[in-house]
């Protein structure tokens, strides 16, 4: 998550029941696009505690049919849905690590509960705080799930700090530990702080040990807070390093939510889409963060970074292998064109 922007009202429902009502039947159309690479759940716990959920429900919550239509209503045909039980590792919740690791368990299985439920449709990643002594446990308790695929770390909520030797460590050793049991990661590195002495930590001591496992860079390595230049700064880095040939770099993704962030001008955007370009636009993938804004929203946020129609393209067909690639187990077929 980032944060909220607006509420999201899910209109699709209401239409399919106005069209059932006239007597006409409404063939889907083929989706615009393949997949959304960054949606959010939330159990109505986790709504309690942070209040950022949509009003979809009383009590709230974000459920999978939830994140099902706001995916019709912008005609993407599937979404990677990455747990948010790492909000339960928040300092301001002030909650001990025992009580963290039942609710991440908790979070983490309404999850993969909710996503079960459209197994042609979503992906689920699972999530943990990597600081907490639990973390190790919760990430080894879903290896070979077929429901939660990969691991989302959010660094910069949890004000995890890579200047520190010993927590840069700790986050080395999750990391190696997912790729080790198959899992691709998704890693919230960027805003605040995050500049480019800490991509260039993150690069030399962390990536390394997610050896060929893609690791998809939330929000194309930014985020909020904004603090000065840091976000290009952060993407010249990555850059740097894909076009030098680093290994590590080679199998970097970048997600396209709230790429540019709210609050980065028209000057920043040109800035972020000239590394955006020399990193090379296959790497990009759409994304949209639901619940925190919609995935309609998501796809009208793209006419901001000025894409000429063929780089548009690039990002529409973009798929990553967890959410577009056949399942051995016969779920979830690819349509078409989808690869
Ligand atoms: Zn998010």
């Amino acid at each position: 998550m980032i944060r909220r922007t607006g509420p999201a009202i899910p209109v699709v429902g209401l239409l399919l029941v106005a069209l059932a009502g006239v007597g006409l039947t409404r063939r889907p159309a083929a989706p615009a696009w393949p997949a959304d690479h960054h949606m959010h759940l939330g159990s109505a716990d986790l709504c309690a505690r942070v209040a950022e959920c949509g009003a979809y429900h009383t009590p709230a919550a974000v459920l999978a049919a939830d994140a099902v239509r706001a995916l019709d209503a912008a005609h993407v045909g599937r979404g990677v849905v990455l747990s948010s039980a790492y909000i339960y590792g928040l300092p301001s919740l002030g909650l001990p690590p025992d009580s963290v690791a039942l609710l991440v368990r908790r979070e983490n299985e309404f999850t993969a509960a909710e996503v079960a439920q459209f197994p042609d449709r979503l992906v689920g990643f699972l999530a943990v705080d990597p600081m907490q002594p639990s973390a190790l446990q919760e990430l080894a308790h879903w290896r070979d799930s077929r429901v939660l695929r990969g691991l989302k770390l959010h660094l910069t909520v949890l004000g995890v700090n890579l200047n520190d030797s010993t927590q840069r460590a700790r986050v080395a050793e999750v990391v190696g530990a997912a790729a080790a049991q198959g899992m691709p990661l998704v890693i919230h590195v960027g805003g605040g702080t995050f500049g480019a002495r800490e991509a260039e930590l993150f690069m030399a001591d962390i990536l390394p040990r997610a050896g060929d496992m893609p690791v998809q860079l939330a929000h194309g390595a930014g985020g909020l807070p904004l603090l000065g230049d840091n976000h290009v700064a952060v993407l010249r880095v990555f850059a740097k390093h894909i076009l030098g040939g680093t290994p590590a770099a080679q199998h970097l993704l970048f997600d396209l939510s709230f790429v540019p962030a709210p609050g980065e001008d028209a000057t920043t955007t040109t800035r972020l889409m000239r590394e955006i370009r020399r990193i090379g636009l296959e790497r990009f993938l759409f994304a949209s963060d639901f619940d925190v804004q919609t995935v309609e929203e998501a796809v009208r946020a793209l006419d901001r970074l000025g894409l000429s129609p063929e780089e548009r393209a690039v990002i529409a067909r973009a798929c990553a292998p967890w959410v577009c690639a056949p399942r051995p187990e016969g779920g979830g077929r690819p349509a078409p064109g989808e690869l």
